[in-house]
C-alpha cells in the first residue's frame, strides 16, 4: 500500500498529539516534524523520525502529502495556515470561533491560486461538536440545541489565573452543571443562562508570601472568564498540581432537542470524554488529512470544513467494505 507522507508543523501539546496519532494509521507515514525553534532542541516520541527547520517548507518540501498545522490559534494559524496553503495541502485545527469565517476566506483565496486543499478548523470543537450540531438542525428543524464543555483543563482561564500577581502556577476545570444537562434530557427545552450551563474549578499554586484572599477575589470577579460563572478556587502545592492534575482531559455534549413533524419529542446526543484533548484532536486532524489527500488527487483546490467533507473520505477502508461493515 502506497503510504500518504505526513508532516507536522509546530511541535506542541497537539503537535505529539498527531504523532502518536499517525502511528495507528496503516496506510501513514510521518516523514518530518517541522518547528521554528532549533531542531536539535525538540525531541520526538517516535524514534526515526526526524526534526526538521520550518524553514525548509519554504524552500519547498516534495516528500510531503500532507501538512498538518499544529500551531496555536491565536497567532500561529492565522499567519501559518494561508502560508502553507499557497504550496501544500494542509489541515489545521482552528478553535478561534468567532474568527472562523475570516480565516476561511483567506485561506481559501491562496489554496485557490495555489491548487491546493486546505481543510480548516477541525479536532472536536470546532470539528466533531460542529458536524453533530449540523446534523440535529438538519434533522431536526424544529428544535433547540445545546453544547456543554467539560469536565475538562481549559488552557484559556488556566493561563488567565496563571497572569495574576502572585500566582505561581494554576488549573482550570469547566464542568458542566448536571442539572442542566437532565434539564435538556428531559426534553423540557430550558432556557440556560451562562452561569446555569457550566461551573469552574481552579487548582492555584500561590507564589511564596502571596495573599490568597486577594487573589481568589481576583480570579472570581474576572470578566469574560469567571465573573459570569460560580467558580471555586482550590490553593494546592506545586507538587499536589503536579501529582493529580497533570493531564489535559476534556470532552463535552452537544444535544438537539425537538420534535418530529408528527409531534413526537426527539432527542439527539454525542458526547465525548477525552483522556487527552491534544491526543483526541490529533486523532480528528489525521483522519482530516487523509480527507484531504484525497481531495487533493482528484484534483481539488480551495478550503474546506468537516461541513464539506464526505464521511467516506476519512475511512481507510473501501467503500465495499464501509457499506458491507458500517452501514
Ligand atoms: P502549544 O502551546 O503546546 O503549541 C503551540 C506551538 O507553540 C507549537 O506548535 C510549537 O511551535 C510552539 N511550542 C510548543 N512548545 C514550545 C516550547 N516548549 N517552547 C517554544 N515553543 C513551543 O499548543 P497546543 O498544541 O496545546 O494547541 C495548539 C492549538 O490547537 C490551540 O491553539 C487550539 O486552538 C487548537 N486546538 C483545537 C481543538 C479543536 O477541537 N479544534 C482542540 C484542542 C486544541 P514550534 O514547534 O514551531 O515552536
Amino acid at each position: 500500500m502506497e503510504r500518504i507522507r505526513i508532516g507536522i508543523l509546530g511541535y506542541g501539546n497537539l503537535g505529539r498529539g498527531v504523532e502518536l496519532a499517525i502511528s495507528q494509521q496503516a496506510d501513514m507515514e510521518l516523514v518530518g516534524v517541522f518547528t521554528r525553534r532549533d531542531p536539535a532542541s525538540v525531541k520526538v516520541q517516535t524514534e526515526g523520525v526526524p526534526v526538521r527547520p520550518a524553514s525548509e517548507l519554504d524552500e519547498g518540501a516534495d516528500d510531503i502529502d500532507v501538512l498538518v498545522l499544529c500551531g496555536g490559534s491565536a497567532t500561529d494559524l492565522p499567519e501559518q495556515t494561508p502560508r502553507y496553503a499557497a504550496k501544500y495541502t494542509v489541515v489545521d485545527s482552528f478553535d478561534t470561533h468567532a474568527n472562523i469565517p475570516e480565516h476561511f476566506a483567506a485561506v481559501d483565496k491562496v489554496a485557490t491560486i495555489g491548487g491546493t486543499i486546505a481543510i480548516i478548523s477541525c479536532g472536536w470543537d470546532p470539528g466533531m461538536f460542529s458536524l453533530n450540531r449540523l446534523y440535529g438542525t438538519c434533522v431536526l428543524p424544529q428544535g433547540t440545541d445545546y453544547t456543554f464543555w467539560g469536565r475538562g483543563v481549559s488552557q484559556g482561564h488556566s493561563d488567565a489565573i496563571r497572569r495574576i500577581d502572585g500566582v505561581a502556577d494554576a488549573k482550570q476545570y469547566t464542568i458542566p452543571v448536571e442539572a442542566a444537562l437532565e434539564a435538556v434530557r428531559s426534553g423540557a427545552n430550558p432556557e440556560l443562562a451562562t452561569r446555569q450551563k457550566h461551573t469552574r474549578e481552579c487548582w492555584v499554586v500561590l507564589e511564596e508570601g502571596a495573599d490568597a484572599a486577594a487573589v481568589e477575589e481576583q480570579i472570581v470577579t474576572m470578566p469574560n472568564y469567571f465573573a459570569d460563572y460560580d467558580t471555586t478556587v482550590h490553593f494546592v502545592s506545586q507538587e499536589e498540581l503536579d501529582r493529580d492534575h497533570a493531564g489535559i482531559p476534556h470532552g463535552g455534549f452537544v444535544l438537539r432537542s425537538g420534535e418530529t413533524g408528527d409531534g413526537n419529542p426527539a432527542l439527539i446526543e454525542y458526547s465525548l470524554k477525552l483522556g487527552s484533548n491534544p491526543g483526541f484532536t490529533g486523532n480528528v486532524l489525521v483522519a482530516f488529512a487523509r480527507a484531504a489527500h484525497r481531495l487533493s488527487v482528484e484534483g481539488q483546490s480551495g478550503a474546506r470544513t468537516v461541513f464539506d467533507i464526505a464521511p467516506a473520505y476519512l475511512s481507510s477502508h473501501s467503500g465495499d467494505y464501509l457499506r458491507e461493515h458500517l452501514l
